[in-house]
């Protein structure tokens, strides 16, 4: 698999305590509900309405180009915005239609970095 490759890279110290928490002082709502004149700071669905399953009251860093390993994709902060879990869900199955799913590693655990279990 593909994603075993890039696995490792959201475990990198770079990633989840520099560029990922640096981009959310960034970019602090998502950026497809503040599209739609909806200030979501992970407290929201996308609809607007509140978010009533905590699991769900975060907010995702997500590659807007598929980064698929590559570190420059990967470590662009260009290349990274804020979305809800709603909307991040409907973005990733675009990608999975794609090709880019939201696949486990070897080990189980989502490679996906706005997995809850990766935050
Ligand atoms: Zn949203």
């Amino acid at each position: 698999m593909a994603s075993e490759s890039y696995h490792h890279l959201y475990n990198k110290a770079a990633w989840r305590s520099g560029l990922r928490p640096a981009h959310l002082l960034k970019e602090p709502v998502c950026r497809a509900c503040a599209r739609r004149g909806i200030i979501n700071v992970g407290s929201l669905t996308a609809s607007g309405a509140k978010q009533t399953n905590p699991r769900r009251c975060y907010l995702a860093v997500d590659h807007i180009i598929p980064h698929r390993g590559d570190l420059e994709l990967f470590f662009d902060p260009e290349n990274l915005q804020t979305l809800c879990p709603d909307d991040h869900d409907q973005n990733k199955q675009r990608l999975e239609v794609r090709g880019y799913s939201e696949e486990r590693g070897a080990d189980g655990w989502p490679i996906d970095p706005q997995h809850p279990a990766n935050r």
